[in-house]
């Protein structure tokens, strides 16, 4: 099942390059008085509501996805977890490059001496809502990365079930500043994370350590990876994370990029693709 957010906030069903308004499936969920529970209310209800999802498509008029504006396919989520240093070719780019690493230890180690650093929520938007240049003096680059949407509550959860928490993928940006400070500042600024351009569910992904993912910007290729070479897999990723923290629905896993990040700026046009989600087109403007 393949899921987007749209418009004014409508939930869509996505087939064959069309979309469906499901909006009305989500009368379904629980309501809530505050205070709120953790999580995203529709990760967390989505095995029950998929067959809602699918009476209310069967209803409604097909739109052509490229007639819509697509929003994060996640709403609300918790928090985004991201893995630094993921690739091992993007750590011996930094590594190489003092505009990378900034002779900085932080930037410059594997992923399980790194860590994991969290983005702020608030720098989330969807692929039609542009990524805002903030300081044009700065270099600021693109990553492209595979991004996994938690399912439901996971802590300490072993590597061989760690599959079974992830309701689905999405392609992830994770744009960033380069600089000495702490990657939660230097990616956390407004509009620095795009999620898009829908949420394809992981019965559909079985394998996420066989993707092909690349961005191109202005039709130039900058970064082409395959999963495959991710350092810490996605269940190595959910392991180490719920090591460290609970997860819950519909917090966000970037997985790390691969090698080839390089700057953006204002009128660049950027297109990410991840083999079995699909593509997404995000546009660079000034502030
Ligand atoms: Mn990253």
């Amino acid at each position: 099942m393949i899921l987007c957010q749209f418009n004014d906030n409508r939930l869509g069903l996505v087939e064959n390059g069309s979309v469906r308004d499901v909006t009305s499936a989500l009368d379904a969920l629980p309501s809530h008085r505050y205070p709120y529970p953790m999580g995203d209310a529709l990760i967390a209800a989505l095995p029950e509501l998929r067959a809602r999802i699918s009476n209310a498509a069967a209803l409604a008029q097909p739109t052509a996805v490229s007639k819509v504006d697509l929003l994060s396919p996640v709403a609300n989520p918790g928090k985004i977890v991201a893995a630094p240093v993921n690739y091992k070719k993007h750590l011996e780019e930094v590594i190489a490059n003092p505009a990378l690493h900034h002779q900085s230890k932080l930037h410059t180690q594997e992923i399980h001496k790194t860590g994991l650093f969290l983005k702020a929520t608030g720098s989330m938007i969807g692929p039609s809502e542009n990524v805002v240049i903030q300081h044009p003096d700065r270099r600021t680059d693109h990553e492209v990365e595979l991004a996994v949407v938690i399912g439901k509550r996971a802590k300490s959860v072993r590597h061989e079930e760690a599959l079974h928490f992830v309701a689905g993928y999405c392609i992830g940006l994770d744009i960033s500043v380069r600089g000495p400070e702490e990657r939660s500042l230097r990616k956390s600024l407004d509009t620095y994370t795009v999620l898009g351009p829908w949420l394809v569910t992981s019965d559909e992904i079985p394998d996420p350590g066989n993707l092909d993912l690349s961005i191109a910007v202005n039709g130039e290729l900058r970064q082409h990876g395959n999963t495959r070479d991710l350092i810490l897999s996605v269940p190595g990723l959910i392991e180490f994370a719920t090591s460290f923290y609970t997860l819950f629905p519909g917090d966000i896993l970037l997985t790390g990029t691969p090698e080839g990040v390089a700057p953006i700026q204002p009128g660049d046009v950027m297109h990410a693709r991840i083999e079995g989600i699909g593509k997404m087109v995000v546009h660079v403007r000034a502030a």
